[in-house]
């Protein structure tokens, strides 16, 4: 199976750390941590709030290196979640 990338927070995730659907089926698209029983959990997330946190966790936290962070960066105005906000 190729890694699943989260189409909010661009995260590779497992079919593990799949999101789950409101009939309590995996959701192949988001993964647990942004997409819970067919809901986004954080609602007011905003695709710059998303580069805030990978910014800082690359710069403060060290969890992932910057060019890291960066890679993630460039892929979200591709991600689903939001792609649609750009139509608006
Ligand atoms: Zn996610």
């Amino acid at each position: 199976m190729k890694p699943l990338i989260c189409q909010s927070c661009g995260f590779p995730f497992t079919a593990e750390t799949r999101g789950t659907n409101r009939d309590g089926t995996k959701n192949n698209d988001y993964c647990i941590n942004c997409y819970k029983n067919g809901e986004f959990t954080d609602h007011h997330l905003t695709m710059h709030e998303l580069e805030r946190r990978y910014l800082e966790m690359a710069q403060e936290h060290n969890e992932i290196s910057l060019e890291e962070a960066r890679q993630i960066i460039r892929t979200l105005p591709d991600l689903k979640r939001w792609k649609m906000t750009n139509l608006l």
